[in-house]
């Protein structure tokens, strides 16, 4: 998961005025644990175990997210989604490296079907910002194509099932892609008679809105495939400024746009915080979708919040929310036919 890698060789192609280029806000992120203590003056003591676990799996985190964080707070909900800590790397029994089965369902490289009618493509395995709790931080992302010609068995499978309709792009982010890569694998869905739909599930809207240029929004709404954008916010401080800005185009330009979380230990496990979350999204138009209990994978215990507490947490925002702002509250099992409503 190197981010440097991709946007060296990125044509710059975003026309957002007077915006930053996405390639431009990319290039920018902060790496390094030292800058980001600095930066937001956190307190010192913390910064040797942020060094040590950012060599595992390593700090990545774009300005737009961190100019949404409270300075000198070490329990902000934005930064504890992003900031390494010691816990990562002790033993927690009981968790896998992949839990969720993607492994059992990978139909050829970079393809995964697990459901009827949907297949998702693991489009690239870099993303905008390293989320500490990620289920697919142990993904063996170097085994899947990188070039065009490397997603030809992908598409040879996409072609002969019928039965197909829906192509996920997924990762790692798929909007790390430039444009005019994403142009190309989106033609070469589009000759496919039977795909009539593309969702793309990214969270660069959020955490780097500006790659939400005209040129993207063209790209999509211009295609044969019907489209759909799954963001992924968690709290509600992180809809403000220009992601507002960007999840409000998004939608005015047609494109069904639905938001996933997961539920996290003392990031949003609280009916205010995941109402105001759900009010934040249906104010710009973008509707709840899931919100995920976590998957139990190395690196990410602490983060898990008991079933029952999330249960009394939906029963709660039932009681708040228009029942098109309630996200359906599910977990991923191995196997099953679909997600698992909790
Ligand atoms: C989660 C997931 C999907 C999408 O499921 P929906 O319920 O349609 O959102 C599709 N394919 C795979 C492999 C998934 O993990
Ligand atoms: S953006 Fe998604 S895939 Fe990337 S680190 Fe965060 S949760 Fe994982």
């Amino acid at each position: 998961m190197d981010p440097s890698v991709r946007q060296k060789s990125s044509p710059v192609s975003s026309k957002m005025g007077n915006r930053d280029s996405w390639h431009e806000s990319l290039a920018r992120a902060i790496r390094d644990p030292d800058v980001l203590f600095e930066r937001l003056g956190l307190p010192t003591e913390s910064l040797e175990p942020a060094r040590r676990a950012s060599q595992l799996f390593p700090l990545f985190v774009p300005e737009s997210f961190l100019q949404r964080m409270e300075p000198g707070n070490l329990a902000d909900p934005l930064l504890m989604q992003v900031l390494p800590l010691d816990v990562e790397n002790w033993p927690s029994p009981g968790a896998a490296i992949d839990a969720v089965g993607d492994t059992q369902s990978r139909r050829a490289p970079g393809l995964l079907h697990k459901y009827h009618g949907r297949a998702l493509m693991i489009a690239t395995g870099v993303c905008a910002v390293h989320c500490r709790y990620c289920f697919r931080r142990h993904y063996q992302y170097e085994l899947e194509p990188r070039r065009l010609d490397e997603w030809e068995p992908a598409l040879e499978v996409l072609s002969r099932d019928e039965s197909i309709q829906e192509v996920l792009l997924s990762g790692g982010d798929p909007l790390m892609l430039t444009d005019s890569r994403l142009t190309e694998i989106i033609r070469r869905l589009e000759i496919i008679p039977h795909l009539k739909r593309l969702r793309i599930h990214s969270r660069m809207p959020i955490v780097l809105p500006n790659r939400v240029s005209q040129s993207l929004i063209e790209l999509l709404t211009g295609s044969r495939l019907t489209p759909i954008m799954v963001v992924h916010a968690n709290h509600p401080r992180e809809i403000a400024g220009d992601c507002e800005q960007s999840l409000r185009q998004l939608v005015r330009s047609g494109i069904t746009t639905l938001n996933q979380s997961v539920l996290l230990r003392g990031i949003n496990d609280n009916a205010d915080t995941l109402t105001e979350l759900s009010e934040r999204l249906i104010n710009v138009g973008v509707i709840p979708y899931y919100l995920h209990q976590l998957d139990l994978v190395q690196g990410t215990t602490h983060f898990q919040v008991d079933e029952s507490a999330g249960q009394s947490i939906l029963a709660e925002l039932r009681t708040r929310l228009p029942g098109y702002a309630v996200p359906q509250y599910v977990r991923e099992l191995p196997g099953q036919p679909h997600k698992t409503p909790l």
